[in-house]
């Protein structure tokens, strides 16, 4: 897949404020916060989307979601609660071509998340 500015993040050619870093992710904060808590947990490896994931990568999906919640209890949301989001292609909102997960709280969140 081309290159994203999330590759760049991740050899640290740009700035970010990373929270979370191993081997297989890192959680970084939303440069265009939507909430108070806005963090992004991506796979270093490049994955474009929710599409490309296959069967092989069941194990990194669990992780991502395990380092959110592992996140949302170092900011302080886990009892007052979140969501973790994976837009996806042009409907779902995706905007960034690297697969990531928005770890989103700190307030309450309408539903459904939708317009028009
Ligand atoms: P998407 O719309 O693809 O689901 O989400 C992409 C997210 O990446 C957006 O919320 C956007 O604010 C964030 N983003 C885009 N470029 C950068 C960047 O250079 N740094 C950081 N920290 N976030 C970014």
């Amino acid at each position: 897949m081309p290159e994203t500015i999330f590759s760049k993040i991740i050899r640290r050619e740009i700035p970010a404020d990373i929270l979370y870093e191993d081997q297989f992710c890192l959680g970084f904060r939303d440069a265009n916060p939507q909430a108070p808590t806005h963090v992004l947990i991506i796979p270093k490896e490049p994955i474009s989307n929710l599409n490309s994931v296959e069967g092989e990568n069941n194990e990194l999906l669990g992780h991502l979601l395990l380092i959110g919640k592992k996140i949302a209890k170092e900011e302080n949301i886990d009892k007052t609660g979140y969501r973790i989001v994976i837009n996806t292609g042009p409907d779902g909102g995706q905007t960034v071509d690297h697969l990531h997960l928005h770890l989103i709280g700190g307030t309450h969140l309408g539903w459904p998340p939708f317009k028009n």
